[in-house]
């Protein structure tokens, strides 16, 4: 109690501390840690934007990258997010010249979950882009009907089972249909079911899904930055 005090008071006067190393940070890392996160980019983020889903993929899940989703998701940091659909934001812009304008929907976490953690990731992300891009963003778009079992606990073709159902068309479409392409968002692509699956609820009711962009990979064929 006394500490989480002291804490709150020098906040008053200093910067915030950095989130990953509590070191006083101008922005929302400290220099050091926003240095180390640029190192998790990957080399060309639209070099999946190709074939039938389309992927845009900011870097990969490891090193400073895959903690600062850890701390953003289990440490209550929603700034996190916020400054990771930035960089999304940057580098997409970087390509736009070959990649389409779209409305940009997030993929819905399961409204228990988002109520126990106070924030929905993929939201925050997708509205952090569209600051930078200047896309609309339909948080609504897609809406989550079941609670689904932890994935990693499932095989491959069970996982795709328990995800065909997931989500249903959200409210923001349910009267009026998008008049661009839509861009799904999510913070981690592993084997992309998820978001395949978000996609074929959009496509079976007619709508039109550009692709998907997410903030990281553990797929290690994409090559790095550095
Ligand atoms: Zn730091």
């Amino acid at each position: 109690m006394h500490f989480a005090w002291l804490k709150n008071f020098r906040s008053l006067f200093l910067a915030d501390a950095c989130p990953l190393c509590d070191r006083p940070a101008e922005d929302i890392l400290c220099k050091a840690c926003h240095r180390q996160l640029q190192r998790c980019q990957v080399a060309k983020p639209a070099a999946s934007w190709q074939g039938e889903s389309p992927l845009f993929i900011w870097g990969h899940y490891g090193g400073v990258l895959k903690r600062a989703i850890a701390v953003m998701k289990y440490e209550n940091k929603p700034q996190i997010a916020e400054l990771l659909g930035e960089e999304l934001g940057r580098v997409w812009l970087n390509s736009a010249s070959i990649l389409p304008k779209a409305i940009v929907v997030p993929l819905p976490m399961n409204p228990e979950k988002r109520q126990k953690r106070g924030f929905d990731q993929a939201e925050l992300i997708a509205r952090s882009f569209c600051r930078q891009t200047g896309f609309s963003l339909k948080s609504q778009g897609l809406q989550r009907i079941k609670d689904t079992k932890p994935l990693f606990d499932l095989n491959p073709q069970e996982r795709e089972l328990m995800m065909q159902d997931a989500f249903a068309l959200g409210k923001d479409f349910q009267k009026r249909r998008p008049q661009l392409p839509i861009l799904l968002v999510d913070d981690i692509c592993t084997t992309g079911n998820t978001l395949k699956a978000g996609a074929k609820v959009l496509v079976e009711q007619g709508i039109q899904v550009a692709g998907i962009a997410a903030i990281a990979t553990p797929n290690r064929k994409l090559p790095t930055n550095h």
